[in-house]
C-alpha cells in the first residue's frame, strides 16, 4: 500500500527521524492557517507548497512551489489544489490534486552549503535481504543515476540475523562525503530510518532528497513509503492511511469483492483461479499473439458470484476484445463453475466480446457440455493450447 508524503513523514517522525515539518491542507484558507501555525512552531518565514499525490516527479511537473509570504501561500495553494498534475509517474492523464502539504522552507542560507542526498531502503528479493541505497546525487531521478553513473550508488545489504550494524551506517554517511556534526546526524538518521522501516513492515522507503541543511542538520524533505499489504493486519491504525482516490478504480472494486486484480494494458481479459495458473495463462495469451488486459485470480472457491464480479470488472476495461476464463476444478467442480459462467453471462447481459472458457479437473466434460449447450457466445476448450488458439482465432 502506498501512502502520501505527509503520512510517510508522520510515521518517520514518530521514530525520531528528522523531517521537513509540514501541515496538510485541503483548501487555500486551511493552507494559510497551516502556514501561520508553522511559522509559530518552526520560525520559518517562507513555505513550500507540495501537491500530495501518489507519484513522484511532482517538482518538475509544477506540483512543488515556494511561497515567500501568506498571500503567496494562498495564491500557490489555490493554483495547485484542483490541478491535474502530470509527472513521469502519473501517466499522461495525470492525477487530481486534492491535498497540499504546507511545509517549512529548509533550504535557508547559513554557515555551510545545503546538500541533497538520495537514501532508500528496500527488500532485495534476489539476495533475501534489505538493502540501503545511498547516493550523493539527491533530488535526481535515481533510475537515471543508475543508468548513467551507477558507481554513484552505494548499496549496503543488511544481514537479517544481526540487523543494521553501526559500522554500516557510518560507511554510508562516509560515502556521502559527510563529516563532523552532519556525519553524526546522518548516522542517527539512518539508524532511526531503518528501525522505522523494520517496525512498520515496509517494503520500500525512498527519501529523495535527504537534506543537509546549511546548519548541518539532516532531514527528510520527501518520503515515499510503501507498506506491505500482507502485514497490514499487524498495524490496525495503518488502514486509515489508505487513499482509494489514488488507486485504480477497477482495482478498488476488485478488492471489495476479494478478487486479486491488477490492471494491465493488453486486450485479452483473463479470469483464473490461482496466482500461478494466472501467470501461466498470461504467458500463453502472449504466446498466441495477444496481450493480457489484466491479472485476475478469483481464488480457490470460484462460484457464480465471484465469476460475475470478475466479469463485470473485466468488461469495464474498454480495451478488452476477448476474455479467457481458465479454471482448474480442484476444490471447486467444473460443472459448478460452468453454471456460474452461464448465469453471470445472463445476469450481465449484452456482452459483446467473445469468451473462451477452459475448464480442467473434476467434472471437466460436464462443464464443457454446459458451456457448449448454453447457446451463448461462449466457447469451451479443454487443453490450454486449444484455449490459446481460440483466443487467436477470435482476435483475428
Ligand atoms: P518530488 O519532485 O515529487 O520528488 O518532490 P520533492 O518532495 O522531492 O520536492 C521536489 C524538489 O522541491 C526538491 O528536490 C527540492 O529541490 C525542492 N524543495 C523541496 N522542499 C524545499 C524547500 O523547503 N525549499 C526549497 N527552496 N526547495 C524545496
Ligand atoms: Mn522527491
Amino acid at each position: 500500500m502506498n501512502i502520501h508524503e505527509y503520512q510517510g513523514k508522520e510515521i518517520l517522525k514518530s521514530y525520531g527521524v528528522r523531517i521537513q515539518e509540514g501541515i496538510v491542507a485541503e483548501t487555500p484558507e486551511q493552507a494559510v492557517e497551516a502556514a501561520k501555525r508553522l511559522t509559530e512552531e518552526t520560525g520559518t518565514g517562507w513555505h513550500v507548497i507540495k501537491a500530495q499525490i501518489h507519484a513522484g516527479g511532482r517538482g518538475k511537473g509544477g506540483g512543488v512551489k515556494l511561497a515567500k509570504n501568506l498571500e503567496q501561500v494562498k495564491e500557490v495553494a489555490s493554483q495547485i489544489l484542483g490541478m491535474t498534475l502530470v509527472t513521469h509517474q502519473t501517466g499522461p492523464e495525470g492525477k487530481l490534486v486534492q491535498k497540499v502539504l504546507i511545509a517549512q522552507d529548509v533550504y535557508y542560507p547559513g554557515p555551510s552549503e545545503t546538500k541533497e542526498f538520495y537514501l532508500s531502503i528496500l527488500l532485495d528479493r534476489a539476495k533475501g535481504r534489505n538493502v540501503i541505497m545511498a547516493s550523493t546525487e539527491g533530488g535526481m531521478d535515481i533510475e537515471e543515476v543508475a543508468e548513467h553513473s551507477p558507481e554513484k550508488i552505494l548499496k549496503e545489504w543488511i544481514d537479517p540475523r544481526v540487523g543494521l550494524q553501526p559500522f554500516q551506517a557510518r560507511k554510508v554517511a562516509f560515502a556521502l562525503g559527510l563529516e563532523g556534526d552532519a556525519f553524526k546526524e546522518m548516522v542517527k538518521f539512518i539508524h532511526a530510518l531503518y528501525r522505522a522501516y523494520e517496525d512498520t513492515d515496509a517494503s520500500q522507503f525512498e527519501i529523495n532528497p535527504v537534506l543537509k541543511t546549511s546548519d548541518n542538520k539532516i532531514l527528510a524533505v520527501d518520503a515515499k513509503v510503501n507498506l506491505d499489504d500482507n502485514a497490514l493486519f499487524r498495524h490496525k491504525t495503518f488502514a486509515d492511511l489508505r487513499d482509494t482516490a489514488e488507486e485504480d478504480p477497477l482495482e478498488v472494486e476488485a478488492s471489495e469483492s476479494n478478487l486479486n486484480y491488477v490492471k494491465l494494458d493488453g486486450n485479452v481479459g483473463c479470469m483464473v483461479n490461482g496466482a500461478g495458473l494466472a501467470m501461466a495463462t498470461m504467458d500463453i495469451i502472449k504466446l498466441s499473439g495477444g496481450e493480457p488486459a489484466n491479472f485476475l485470480d478469483v481464488g480457490g472457491g470460484a462460484n457464480a458470484q465471484t465469476v460475475e464480479a470478475g466479469f463485470r470488472i473485466i468488461l469495464k476495461d474498454p480495451n478488452v476484445k476477448a476474455i479467457l476464463i481458465n479454471i482448474f476444478g480442484g476444490i471447486v467442480r467444473c460443472d459448478r463453475v460452468a453454471n456460474g459462467v452461464v448465469e453471470a453471462y445472463k445476469n450481465i447481459g449484452d456482452i459483446q466480446v467473445p469468451i473462451i472458457v477452459r475448464l480442467q479437473g473434476t467434472n471437466a466434460e460436464e462443464g464443457a457440455r454446459i458451456i457448449d449447450e448454453s447457446g451463448l457466445k461462449v466457447f469451451s476448450a479443454v487443453l490450454l493450447k486449444d484455449a490459446a488458439d481460440k483466443v487467436k482465432e477470435v482476435l483475428a
